[in-house]
């Protein structure tokens, strides 16, 4: 090799690097082509995403959801269970079962889960129902009679200003107020859900019985209109749910007791209880001339509170 060769090799050689960094910056220029061409067209997928939803505001809460949850616990353990249903903000309270051997009243209530489940739009929207259909699982699975597992008598264990023990044992209410854990689950889900309106379910009496205010009279009134129950204001026990709900909140209050212990009366209840949750007023319709009191004949007065 001599020393004229040296330049053609030296010019040899470089071309292929040249062509190698001139690849190299098209490739690079190529991908920033692609990310620029990239970025407008994400913006274009997320503005047409935006625009194909219906806007950004949340999906409203349909009125016929149902929520079944587990309120709190008896004695022996067993899920005291229950039902969220709508979303409104007047808050309806119905409970049955808190004497066991009322087993009726449960299946009233559960019958009307079931109802609203096959025909949501009769729920108002502006409404929202708590349901529990067995507030006593231990009398109501256990036991041939009212009582829970501790033998008290749970409608009387409720802290109303005239509240007293029961029984020769001093037991039978309780040995005070909220003495029960099935009691204190009523009370927490009323200091939850705050309902304008308590509606307890009992049987046998085929009555309808209000608390004292004004507005619970009027619900007690329609219900039995409605239902064909009597009319009955005659009792006053200390210690019940109803009568506790009514002192402690001002909220309208009512006792249905059903006909038989084994019977839902749900034909009977049905059309109530429909327009009841499908009206947006607390009661349907105040009834103008309605009696003022009960001259219906007594039912069988309970030994010790209803
Ligand atoms: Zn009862």
């Amino acid at each position: 090799m001599d020393a004229s060769e040296e330049p053609k090799q030296a010019n040899r050689y470089p071309a292929p690097a040249a062509i190698g960094v001139m690849f190299a910056l098209i490739f690079i220029a190529g991908l920033v082509f692609i990310f620029m061409l990239a970025l407008p067209m994400r913006v274009t997928v997320e503005s047409q995403q935006l625009a194909i939803l219906p806007s950004a505001q949340p999906i409203p809460e349909k009125e016929y959801t149902i929520k079944k949850i587990v309120f709190g616990y008896s004695k022996k353990g067993r899920p005291i269970e229950g039902y969220e249903i709508g979303s409104g903000d007047r808050v309806l309270f119905l409970h049955g079962a808190i004497h066991g051997k009322e087993m009726g009243s449960a299946m009233l209530l559960r019958e009307l889960v079931l109802e609203i489940a096959a025909n949501p739009h009769i729920l108002t929207p502006s409404k929202k129902l708590v349901i529990i259909p067995i507030v006593n699982p231990d009398g109501y699975y256990d036991r041939t009679d009212k009582l829970n597992a501790n033998g008290v008598n749970l409608n009387l264990n409720f802290p109303t200003a005239d509240w007293q023990t029961y029984g020769p044992e001093g037991t039978f209410a309780g040995t005070e107020p909220f003495s029960e854990t099935e009691s204190r689950v009523l009370r927490d889900v009323v200091a939850q859900y705050k309902p304008d309106t308590m509606i307890a379910y009992h049987s046998f009496g085929a009555l309808v019985s209000p608390e004292m205010v004004t507005s619970s009279r009027e619900l007690a009134r329609w219900y039995a209109e409605k239902t064909g129950y009597t009319y009955y204001d005659i009792w006053d026990y200390p210690g019940t749910a109803t009568k506790w709900f009514e002192e402690s909140t001002e909220g309208a209050a009512i006792t249905v007791e059903l006909t038989k212990d084994l019977f839902s009366d749900w034909d009977i209840n049905k059309e109530a209880l429909r327009e009841l949750i499908g009206s947006e007023a607390l009661i349907p319709t105040v009834l103008q001339d309605s009696p003022e009191g009960s001259a219906a004949p007594s039912p069988a007065p309970h030994p010790y509170g209803f």
